[in-house]
């Protein structure tokens, strides 16, 4: 339903959960959040734990609010959703972002992430790609469609996110917005379109990136937005950010032109 990503050298949590605030109109079951505290200088340090984690809830946004202060849940890097459930109750299992965990000794599902991924849209292939997964030793903590991506994504990662992204939405039949997050890397998002809108927002000093499944969730934060074409594969790091077409071409500036938004 609603996706709001970012990547930043501030905790972003709050501008993550109030974009979900300002995404609520359109409804939703159940909401969630996932940093990586690896982003912050203070876990860097060693003062805080680093690595993936994650807060979601079945009641209000304001709700999660609470919770990720509650559970002390700050990174400078992450990403939110708000779910509408097409696969799987409402339920907080069942809520974005969905880890997936490897397999082997990490898939236990009470490890910490390797992956974090956040699902708008309906992956139509989602049962032939998870019968492939729970083959290979991947473990479903959910009932969605969208755990298979983050699977998925685990399955082909080798050091690049991008990569990895990339050949995942090359398996993918439906429609999707995603953004996802990976432990080893803490100053990357990548996000990725087919049936459902996404776009990039240019932060103030520019050194900052957002994604949104609208303009209107990071209203106050960025008025400079790059709307992203279907079959874009985006790319957001500190001080840069890359778009890639669908034929796998980089596209200039020129092609994916940075707009003024009321
Ligand atoms: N199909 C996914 C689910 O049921 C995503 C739904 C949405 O777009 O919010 O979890």
């Amino acid at each position: 339903c609603g996706i709001v990503g970012a990547v930043s050298t501030r905790n972003i949590v709050p501008i993550l959960v109030q974009g979900l605030q300002r995404l609520e109109y359109r409804g939703y079951d159940s909401c969630g959040v996932a940093v990586h505290a690896s982003s912050l200088e203070a876990a860097r340090q060693g003062s805080v734990p680093g690595g993936l984690q994650r807060a979601r809830s079945t009641a209000r946004v304001a709700e999660l609010l609470e919770q990720v202060a509650t559970e002390h849940i700050a990174g400078a890097t992450g990403i939110a959703h708000t779910r509408w459930a097409t696969h799987g109750a409402p339920a907080v299992h069942n809520a974005h972002p969905h880890f997936s965990h490897g397999t082997g000794a990490d898939a236990n599902t009470t490890s910490a992430g390797r992956v974090a991924l956040v699902h708008n849209g309906i992956i139509e292939n989602h049962e032939e790609l998870r019968a492939a997964l729970q083959a290979r030793g991947y473990v479903f903590a959910s009932q969605t469609d969208t755990e298979v991506i983050a699977h998925l994504v685990d399955s082909h990662y080798s050091g690049d996110l991008f990569d990895a992204v990339k050949a995942t939405i090359a398996e993918l039949h439906g429609a999707y917005a995603i953004a996802v997050v990976h432990k080893d890397e803490p100053h990357r998002v990548v996000g990725a379109r087919a049936g459902s809108p996404l776009i990039l927002g240019v932060g103030q000093e520019g050194s900052e990136h957002f994604l949104a499944s609208d303009a209107m969730a990071l209203a106050g934060v960025t008025d400079q937005i790059v709307y992203l074409e279907e079959g874009d594969l985006v790319d957001l790091q500190l001080g840069r950010y890359w778009i890639v077409g669908k034929d796998g071409a980089a596209l200039t500036p020129a092609q994916r032109p940075v707009r003024t938004v009321q």
